[in-house]
């Protein structure tokens, strides 16, 4: 097996601004893997909040590269263990690897993976399109990008301009909205501000506490009329079972998670455990984005907007200009 990697920097549509940072590039790596006959891709799109700044990623593909290049081709199941033991904190650069190996399997067997899952495309929900803070007259902007999106992803956490964001939206549009807190607001804020928003046409609020705060959030959950869904607070499957009391659904990501099969053991562990699945994203091409979406028809909802976010996508859109995802019959990732 063969492993070569690249770093490829990503240009954002508008600058990202969330509860604590800003920024206006991405980072991402690129990997082919060279397995099961065929050469297969992957991307990783790290994140310093994961504790995975780039340079990490490429010292773990270094590693991952010298380990398998006398191998042949390593069953998948074997690889993701192999590697989940190697590299337990490596989660973005294990998850690069393992996709490149799913999209070669796909592409031995001539099939999707969502085909080689026996997943049915049918029954996908549409990915919602997000909207980060701005000024009145940026964020009409976006809505107006935004506009053939069912679903909208709200960014919020930014103490009285919470209320006023969620205005001008309401004044503008009837869509869907979610929103996103990013660990931004106190127990008692939350708890204020979840019972406005439940009036304001809102579905569910992502991580409305910091990730510390179980005991508020068990609290928080016990009044809250809208569902809770867990995102900083939910890394790989073993963070599930001890959620349940705290929140109603999680959000999975391949770059938190450490790759496809850790996730499908949490969209199965979720669902046993009676919570929401929503599957999400980071800033990335449609490679990562791709990757995801083949899952897409085991959850509730998704979020897989990352490449609709950036100027330089390389890859043909996986999404389409109204959240549908554009599956195909090409094998592997069909990017
Ligand atoms: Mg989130």
């Amino acid at each position: 097996m063969k492993l070569t990697f690249e770093r490829v920097t990503l240009k954002l549509k508008h600058p990202f601004i969330l509860s604590g940072s800003q920024y206006s590039e991405k980072e991402v790596i690129h990997v082919k893997l060279h397995a099961y006959g065929e050469a297969g891709i992957g991307e990783s799109s790290p994140s310093r909040y994961f504790g995975e700044p780039p340079e990490s990623v490429l010292e773990c593909l270094s590693s991952v590269s010298s380990l398998i290049k006398h191998e042949q081709d390593i069953p998948l199941q074997t690889l993701h263990q192999i590697l989940n033991n190697r590299f337990p904190k490596n989660y973005s650069a294990r998850n690069a690897v393992i996709m490149a190996a799913y999209d070669a399997l796909g592409k031995s067997s001539r099939k999707p993976i969502y085909q080689l899952l026996g997943l049915d495309r049918s029954v996908a929900p549409k990915s919602s399109m997000t909207i980060g803070m701005d000024d009145e007259d940026k964020v009409k902007k976006k809505l107006k990008e935004a506009e053939s999106f069912s679903v909208l992803k709200i960014k919020l956490g930014f103490k009285d301009y919470d209320y006023d964001l969620i205005k001008i939206i309401r004044n503008h549009t009837n869509q869907v909205i979610r929103v996103d807190v990013n660990e931004g607001w106190t127990r008692e804020e939350a708890a204020g501000k979840i019972e406005w928003l439940s009036k304001q046409g809102v579905e569910f609020v992502e991580q409305p506490l910091p990730k510390e705060n179980m005991e508020d959030m068990v609290w928080l959950k016990s009044r809250s009329e809208l569902p809770l869904i867990a995102d900083e607070s939910v890394i790989e499957a073993t963070d599930i079972p001890k959620l349940s009391e705290a929140f109603h659904g999680v959000n999975i990501k391949l770059d938190k998670c450490g790759g496809l099969w850790e996730a499908i053991t949490m969209i199965h562990l979720s669902k046993a455990l009676n919570l929401k699945v929503m599957l999400g994203c980071m800033v990335q091409t449609s490679v990562g984005i791709s990757a995801m979406a083949h899952l897409a028809p085991w959850c509730d909802a998704c979020d897989l907007d990352g490449s609709l976010l950036i100027s330089n996508n390389p890859f043909p859109e996986y999404i389409s200009e109204n959240g549908e995802i554009l599956f195909n019959d090409k094998p592997g990732l069909g990017v």
